[in-house]
């Protein structure tokens, strides 16, 4: 059987030791059968099980094989909307469970973290860059919102106290957030995926699931086995494709791309992020970035709508990274890769049910390093009966891509370039 690998990022080539996981052959009989070993379906698992639930994860590659493996490893909090959205679409007393769960993300992460002994270099801080005034004043509006909800770990920062935590001249202003962060992705998701062993689950590497049979006991079925079980969980995301077509028809997978550079050294890496902070832009198509514990720049951006690989990263993250950091302009590129998120009409995340036992979690929008951890814990509750945090998100409209599959990319990227003129305009 062909095996799938990591593609060629930074973070396979420092990744931490981790097994071979067997294909799935024959068949077997669960409680919960997770389809996607990324945050999403480790984290589920990881709760699943917590609760004494017997759990099999069927994984088409490797753990952390799609984004979560491959992310700009910002923990960056609440949605890819932000609550004030949410609040228009969903009753008041959704709107407060969803304000609450927005902040509940880096909290998981850490916890796990600090419980399994995972090593995925944690640092705290996360910065959003204002590149205009009138991106300031938006922080500025987010704040009181996300302080209206309970969160009350924002400064802001104006153009001085920006530049002490990033040299650029780039920025208005910008605010930070001290309870985001950042993570090496993959370690973490395979940390996770240890934990999910060391409590009894099984996960199958190289297991790409086929056709889920829906019913009172559903079945899974790969090419060498199946799984029955009394529950499912969908964690595929934008690498899903149309194993079950009323998802994939709400959603649209897109690429997003990232570069590390050499190693630095400790004095140029200080000099640029002197508080080792990551950073992302308020732009709608944004620049994000950090530094890796060797001290590498991590710079991602960029969107291709549909997910078609770009025949060279590199030509398109440079100029970014470059204008960032006119210091970097000779710098070496060691590694540079692509990977997948799954975007919704309304960026806001897809939880729902096929059937009564088939549960799925999908379309983060870009952001979702904290809310896949949230989606697990959700997914994990509502199997266990309890659905009220499951149900605040199940309402949110789940809204079709204007123009079918035929048309949707093509549209989108029209909207996007109008989003992308007014970021430039400073409209
Ligand atoms: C390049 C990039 C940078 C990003 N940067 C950030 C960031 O800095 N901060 C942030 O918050 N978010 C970021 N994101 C988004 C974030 O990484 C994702 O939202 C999150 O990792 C999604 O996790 P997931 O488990 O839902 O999906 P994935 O991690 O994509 O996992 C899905 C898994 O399901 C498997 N699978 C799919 N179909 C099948 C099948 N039929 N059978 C078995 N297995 C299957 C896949 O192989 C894959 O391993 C970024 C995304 C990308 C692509």
């Amino acid at each position: 059987m062909s095996r799938t690998p990591y593609p060629p990022s930074y973070y396979a080539a420092s990744a931490n030791p981790a097994p071979d996981r067997p294909p799935l052959q024959g068949a077997v009989e669960t409680d919960v059968c997770v389809i996607g070993a990324g945050y999403t379906g480790i984290s589920a698992a990881l709760f699943l099980l917590e609760q004494g639930y017997r759990v099999t994860v069927l994984e088409a590659a490797k753990v952390g094989f799609g984004a979560s493996g491959r992310n700009g490893g910002q923990m960056v909090n609440s949605y890819s909307r932000d609550l004030d959205v949410v609040e228009k679409q969903v009753g008041p007393e959704q709107a407060r469970l969803l304000g609450e769960m927005a902040f509940e993300g880096g909290r998981i992460i850490r916890e796990r973290i600090q419980r399994y002994g995972i090593r995925c270099d944690l640092k705290d801080g996360g910065v959003f860059a204002a590149v205009t005034a009138k991106q300031l004043a938006q922080l500025e509006q987010q704040k009181k919102l996300w302080e209206r909800y309970g969160y009350h770990q924002l400064e802001l920062l104006d153009t001085d106290a920006m530049r002490g935590v990033v040299n650029t001249e780039l920025y208005a202003g910008g605010m930070l957030d001290r309870g985001s962060g950042h993570i090496h992705p993959l370690n973490l998701v395979l940390g996770e995926a240890d934990a999910v062993e060391s409590l009894g689950g099984v996960i199958h590497e190289q297991s790409a699931v086929l056709q889920v049979e829906q019913g009172e006991h559903p079945v899974v079925r790969t090419v060498q086995g199946q799984v029955r079980a009394r529950f499912v969980v969908v964690a595929g995301n934008a690498y899903l494709g149309d194993l079950l077509p009323p998802l994939a028809a709400r959603s649209m997978p897109c690429g997003t791309q990232v570069v590390a550079t050499a190693p630095l050294g400790e004095e140029l890496a200080h000099s640029l992020l002197p508080q080792d902070y990551c950073v992302e832009d308020c732009n709608y198509l944004l620049d994000y970035y950090r530094l890796s514990a060797d001290k590498r720049l991590i710079f991602g951006g960029g969107v291709v709508y549909g997910a078609r690989d770009p025949a060279d990263i590199e030509a398109l993250i440079r100029p970014n990274l470059v204008r960032t950091f006119p210091q970097l302009r000779e710098v070496q590129i060691d590694y540079a890769w692509t990977g997948n998120f799954l975007l919704t009409l309304s960026r806001l995340p897809q939880l729902g049910r096929l059937g009564s036992n088939i549960y799925y979690s999908q379309g983060c929008s870009g952001h979702g390093v904290t809310f896949t951890h949230v989606a697990g814990r959700v997914l994990a509750e509502a199997i266990r009966g309890q659905a009220e945090r499951f149900d605040a998100f199940a309402a949110l409209p789940h809204y079709p891509f204007p123009g079918g599959r035929l048309l949707r990319v093509p549209l989108t990227a029209l909207g996007a370039w109008y989003y992308q003129l007014r970021d430039r305009l400073g409209w």
